[in-house]
């Protein structure tokens, strides 16, 4: 049998256990290791006084269907609950306001006419500038661009500053000068080679919809949400993956501390001295962390996963009384951009966007700070995050009662970074892992989203079954 150690037990490392578990059909037998006290990474929900607190991600994609059709398979079904998208409206700090970000607006584009013209969110220079995007031919080369320079250069820098540069860098804490389009959000980039632009795409993408005569789609069978999560938070996936995997096989709370080639195999250290041997290793770890653990495998394939930059976030969660709230909530939450200036970079209105994640009369607030331009702040203590949210929250949203839950959550050196170049960096990563016979599995890679690392844990099992995860030449 086919001794497999996982390192790193977050959603990829988990990901990838499971589905050595459900379609290795007994000739694998797989040992998952993890430093932290439990299993999930990054997914880490607290169930506390009636409040449903996200550490970490809030909700996935379904877009992508790995998420939903693992905790289908997981027989969470019933436990899946979709945004509250009667509210789905996001606001933009600017000028000393909450603005409403014009109805409509996909991540960057426009798609609807009037609430755009309407809005007071970009000035009507700014307008103006977005709507040029209809004249400006596509760029010839087909490299990649950083998400900065493409909205500058189709959209202009207002929509930049206002939308794209809040909504998209919020998403990925990263400094959109170099945060690249390709690996990030590579259909606007299509778009733009396809239609020739990007408002031009929207107006060829809502011809092609077929329309039942009424003006909307014929498509009658309702789509899920497009983001989901689970009713007693995400850590109920990760919690139902643990106990589908042999318990014998999960080593919680040891840190892999080195792996060396032994013969054909492995041997992995762990803290506190234990050693074991493996067949094959798969690095669900940080890419920072997997570096250090492949070194003595290949020294190359180390620097080029050190390549990849990481950053710092914190998220404080509040929860309150609603009555003691002035504010209506009446939305998702709001994006901040850099250039107000201001010590968080956004701020979800949790129990708005989801149900359950309040106990009833009260409220659930979540406040973002740090990221690529403030990381410094992030090494304040706890006390000093829930103080820096709650003022900003009183300054920017009224809100002056004091919280009868404070949940702050800390995460160091855990957001990578996807830089110009992203692609061909990781193409050449996976290259050296494949020949220095190694599996990496995780979100510096492929995508961040919860999704995409399971996706990624999906296609390294699937290797590792099909017996192609690599020939195993020295480094
Ligand atoms: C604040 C925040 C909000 C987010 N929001 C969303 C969202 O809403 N939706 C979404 O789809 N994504 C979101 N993401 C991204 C998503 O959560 C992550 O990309 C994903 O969870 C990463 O999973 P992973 O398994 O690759 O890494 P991790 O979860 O980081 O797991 C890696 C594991 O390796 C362990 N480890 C490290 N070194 C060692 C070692 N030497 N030995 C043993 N174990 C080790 C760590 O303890 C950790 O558990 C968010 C991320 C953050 C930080």
């Amino acid at each position: 049998m086919k001794q497999v150690a996982i390192i790193g037990g977050g959603i990829a490392g988990l990901a990838t256990a499971y589905y050595l578990h459900e379609r290795g059909r007994g000739a694998i037998v797989c040992t998952l290791i993890e430093s932290a006290p439990n299993f999930g990474g990054k997914i880490t929900s607290a169930r506390e006084k009636g409040f449903v607190v996200e550490g970490g991600p809030d909700s996935f994609l379904t877009t992508k269907p790995a998420a939903i059709e693992l905790c289908r398979a997981l027989g969470l079904s019933d436990q899946l609950i979709g945004t509250n998208d009667a509210g789905r409206r996001v606001f933009v700090w600017s000028r000393g306001q909450l603005r409403p970000m014009p109805d409509g607006v996909m991540l960057i584009i426009p798609t609807k006419v009037m609430p755009f013209v309407t809005a007071s969110l970009i000035s009507p220079l700014g307008k103006l500038r977005m709507g040029m995007d209809v004249f400006i031919p596509p760029r010839a080369n087909d490299g990649d661009e950083s998400l900065s320079h493409f909205v500058r250069r189709r959209l202009g820098p207002e929509a930049l500053d206002k939308i794209a540069e809040p909504m998209i860098a919020g998403i990925y804490v990263a400094d959109a000068e170099n945060l690249s389009l390709k690996s990030t959000f590579p259909r606007f980039l299509e778009m733009e080679k396809k239609y020739g632009g990007l408002l031009r795409g929207v107006i060829a993408q809502k011809r092609a919809v077929p329309s039942n005569g009424n003006g909307k789609s014929s498509n009658v069978k309702p789509a899920p949400s497009m983001f989901m999560t689970l009713r007693g938070g995400l850590q109920q996936m990760t919690e139902a993956i643990v106990a589908r995997l042999n318990h014998d096989s999960l080593v919680a709370n040891r840190r892999a501390v080195s792996v060396t080639r032994d013969g054909a195999g492995y041997i992995i250290a762990l803290d506190e001295g234990a050693r074991l041997r493996a067949d094959h290793v798969v690095f669900a770890t940080p890419a920072y962390a997997t570096a250090e653990l492949v070194q003595n495998i290949n020294p190359t394939l180390a620097d080029a996963l050190r390549a990849i930059r990481y950053v710092s976030t914190a998220t404080v969660s509040l929860g309150f009384k609603r009555n003691e709230l002035a504010h209506p909530l009446d939305g998702f939450g709001f994006v901040v951009p850099r250039s107000e200036h201001r010590q968080i970079i956004a701020c979800t209105w949790s129990s708005t966007k989801f149900n359950a994640r309040a106990p009833a009369g009260h409220a659930l607030v979540r406040a973002f700070i740090g990221g690529a331009h403030a990381e410094h702040l992030v090494e304040q203590d706890d006390d000093a995050l829930a103080a820096m949210a709650r003022e900003e929250l009183r300054a920017m949203m009224g809100v002056t009662a004091t919280p009868v839950l404070t949940k702050v959550y800390r995460w160091n050196k855990a957001n990578p970074q996807y830089a110009v170049g992203h692609q061909a960096r990781v193409a050449e990563i996976d290259r050296l892992a494949q020949r220095a016979g190694v599996s990496l599995a995780g979100g510096a890679y492929h995508g961040v989203g919860i999704p995409d690392c399971i996706q990624d844990g999906a296609r390294v099992a699937e290797q590792i079954l099909q017996g192609s995860s690599g020939a195993g030449e020295p480094g």
